[in-house]
């Protein structure tokens, strides 16, 4: 074979652990981040939730205290009706308050009843939400220190290859050709060279004219597959 096909195909060994190495420096944070916002969104829902239902209580307050006025207002018009020298008119009117009053009271303790059924409502999702939190936090941990481990493992080993590397480049590879190949290694994902088996390029699987297998066989220049433009190579 070509002495310089030897050399890329070395060359191809290294960058494809390299590019596998890469893909994984990047998937494992990404999925380590897609984890911790799954646990941080339950966060602040939890904390929207324990909100909502402190200000529903907070309303509920309110109700009471205007409850407690208006009940004032009733026992006083009550009173009112009870005294001497009230005419017939004014009983009436009293009357007619006394009922708007105990028809406000009756609303106001529905609504409060409502709003406090919501809190309750609210203060058991807030809680809900917080055990699941609890309770996923040390897979989270565990999965953080792994991906930890794996990074600094795999930062270490492609660093190891990034130095082969440069080895294999010096090696008996000419400038054009190495250009050529660092050029497919971009555009084909990390696969720049690929297998000719009975006349079909591995890498797209298209069969190629016979002449350019007599060109590969000569071993003379770099065959390029017509489809993929992938440097081909025989074993
Ligand atoms: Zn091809």
């Amino acid at each position: 074979m070509n002495q310089t096909l030897q050399a890329l195909l070395s060359l191809q060994d290294t960058d494809r652990q390299i590019y596998r190495l890469r893909a994984e420096l990047q998937r494992l944070p990404q999925e380590l981040k897609v984890r911790h916002k799954k646990l941080s969104d339950m966060v602040t829902m939890s904390n929207h939730c324990r909100a909502e239902a402190q200000h529903l209580r907070s309303q509920v307050k309110e109700i009471e205290d205007s409850v407690t006025i208006l009940r004032m207002r009733q026992r006083k018009l009550e009173k009112e009706c009870n005294s001497v020298g009230v005419d017939a008119a004014l009983l009436a009117s009293y009357q007619h308050e006394i009922r708007t009053v105990k028809d406000n009271i009756s609303e106001a303790e529905d609504d409060g009843l409502n709003m406090l059924a919501e809190a309750d409502e609210k203060q058991v999702q807030a809680e809900q939400l917080e055990t699941t939190v609890v309770a996923e936090r040390p897979d989270f941990d565990a999965l953080s220190a792994a991906v930890k481990a794996e990074l600094t493992e795999a930062t270490a080993k492609l660093e190891a290859l990034d130095a082969q590397r440069t080895n294999l480049q010096s090696a008996t590879i000419p400038e054009d050709q190495l250009t050529l190949y660092k050029g497919l290694l971009e555009r084909r994902e990390g696969e720049a060279l690929a297998e000719l088996t009975d006349l079909v390029c591995q890498g797209c699987f298209v069969s190629i004219p016979r002449n350019l297998y007599v060109r590969l066989a000569r071993g003379v220049d770099l065959v390029q597959c017509p489809s993929c433009t992938r440097i081909l190579y025989v074993r």
